[in-house]
C-alpha cells in the first residue's frame, strides 16, 4: 500500500521558533541514532517513521555514523524517504552530521574542512537527498581552528547541500567562539544539538545563556537519559530494552541499577501529575525557554504514542520543580 500522510497531522503537533531564526521545529523530533540499523527491523523502522508524521513530527535526525553498520541509518532512511516521505520533502526537516569517527585515516572524522564536506557528501549519498535541512559538526575539533571548520560548514550552505548548520557537543565557550566566526560569515548557524536530560543539566550552568544570548535554539538529545527516564526499566532490564542490548554500549545494568531510586521517585512525582515519567521529563525539558525541540529515540510505535502525549500537560507548579530538583540533588 502506498503510503498516505495522515490529513489531520497538524492538529495537535507544537512548532516552536529555533532562536530568532525563520525555522520552526516540531516539539518532539525522531532520532535514528538506535534502531534503525542494518540490525534492526526494516518494517519497524518504516512504522515508526511513517507514524512519527503522521503525528505531525517533521524533523528526523541522523548522523553520519549511525547503525550499526555505520552508515546504515541514512540508506534505510533514504529507502523510506524515497518509498513514502519524497512527496513530502519540503514539510520535512532532515538533518546529518560530521565529525565522529566514519572511515580510516586522518579525514573520516574531527572537524577540517576536507572531512566536512567529504562526509556531508557521502551523506547526501546513502539518503539520496538533494540537501540537509540542519548539517551540523558532530563535536568540536581541537587540532583544527574554528575558522576552518565554519568555512567548510559555510560552504556546505553556499553550495547548496545544506539549508542550516548547526552545531553539537560544543561547551558554552566553544559555541561563543564558533559563534562569532559564523555571524562574521553570514552563515544561517541556528542550532545547538545538546545533551539535556533531568539527569544531566550540564546545559544549564552556561550555555542555555549563551544561546539565549545569542538568539540561537537548542534541540535536547536523549531527553529521555536513554529510557531511564520512563517506565521502561521501573521492574527489572527487559531483554528488549537499550540497556539489554549488546550492540548498545552506552547503557547498562550499573547505570539502572544507580538510578534506579531516583527513577521511582520521579516516577510518583510524574503520578500524581497524572503522566507517565517519559511524558513528565520530556515536558520538563520542554520548559527552558531556547530548547526548541526534544529529540527522541524509540524502538516501537507505541513509546512515540506515549512521548507525544507530553505536550497535553507541559506545565509546572513551582512545588512540582522544586520537589523535582530535591530528588534529583539528593
Ligand atoms: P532518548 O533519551 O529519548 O532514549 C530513547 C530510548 O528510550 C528508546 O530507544 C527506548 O529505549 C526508550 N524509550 C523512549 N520512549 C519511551 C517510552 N515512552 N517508554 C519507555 N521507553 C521509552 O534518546 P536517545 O538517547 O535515543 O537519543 C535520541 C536522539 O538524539 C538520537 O537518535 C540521535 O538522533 C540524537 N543523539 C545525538 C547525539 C549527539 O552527539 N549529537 C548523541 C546521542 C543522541 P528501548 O530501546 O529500551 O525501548
Amino acid at each position: 500500500m502506498p503510503y498516505l500522510a495522515n490529513e489531520q497531522r497538524y492538529g495537535t503537533m507544537q512548532y516552536n521558533r529555533v532562536g530568532n531564526s525563520g525555522l520552526k521545529l516540531s516539539a518532539l523530533s525522531l532520532g535514528l541514532w538506535h534502531n534503525f540499523g542494518s540490525v534492526d527491523r526494516h518494517s519497524n523502522q518504516q512504522a515508526m517513521i511513517r507514524h512519527a508524521f503522521d503525528l505531525g513530527i517533521t524533523c528526523f535526525d541522523i548522523a553520519n555514523n549511525y547503525g550499526p553498520e555505520p552508515g546504515s541509518a541514512e540508506s534505510n532512511f533514504g529507502q523510506i524517504y524515497r518509498r513514502d516521505l519524497k512527496p513530502y520533502r519540503d514539510e520535512l526537516i532532515i538533518t546529518s552530521k560530521a565529525g565522529y569517527y566514519m572511515w580510516p585515516g586522518p579525514y573520516g572524522e574531527w572537524g577540517s574542512r576536507k572531512s566536512i564536506i567529504a562526509s556531508c557528501d557521502q551523506s547526501l549519498r546513502r539518503t539520496g537527498l538533494d540537501y540537509f535541512d540542519i548539517f551540523y559538526s558532530h563535536r568540536p575539533d581541537p587540532e583544527t581552528p574554528f575558522e576552518e571548520t565554519a568555512l567548510a560548514l559555510d560552504q556546505l550552505v553556499r553550495a547548496g547541500k545544506a539549508l542550516y548548520i548547526g552545531i553539537s557537543n560544543y561547551s558554552a565557550e566553544e559555541t561563543a567562539a564558533i559563534t562569532k566566526i559564523f555571524t562574521e560569515l553570514k552563515t544561517p548557524y541556528v542550532i545547538h544539538q545538546v545533551a539535556y536530560n533531568m539527569f544531566n543539566r550540564g546545559p544549564e550552568a552556561g550555555l542555555f545563556a549563551t544561546l539565549a544570548a545569542t538568539k540561537k535554539g537548542a534541540i535536547v538529545f536523549s531527553p529521555l537519559a536513554q529510557g531511564l527516564l520512563t517506565g521502561r526499566y521501573l521492574n527489572g532490564i527487559p531483554a528488549d530494552s537499550r540497556a539489554a542490548r549488546s550492540d548498545s554500549p552506552f547503557l547498562n545494568a550499573a547505570a539502572v541499577e544507580k538510578q534506579l531510586p531516583k527513577i521511582k521517585a520521579l516516577n510518583a512525582i510524574a503520578q500524581n501529575r497524572n503522566q507517565t515519567l517519559a511524558e513528565m521529563a520530556l515536558a520538563w525539558n520542554l520548559r527552558q525557554p531556547v530548547v526548541a525541540s526534544v529529540l527522541i529515540g524509540a524502538s516501537r510505535i507505541s513509546q512515540i504514542d506515549d512521548n507525544i502525549k507530553a505536550l497535553k500537560h507541559l506545565d509546572f507548579t513551582a512545588d512540582e520543580l522544586a520537589a523535582i530538583d530535591q530528588v534529583l540533588a539528593n
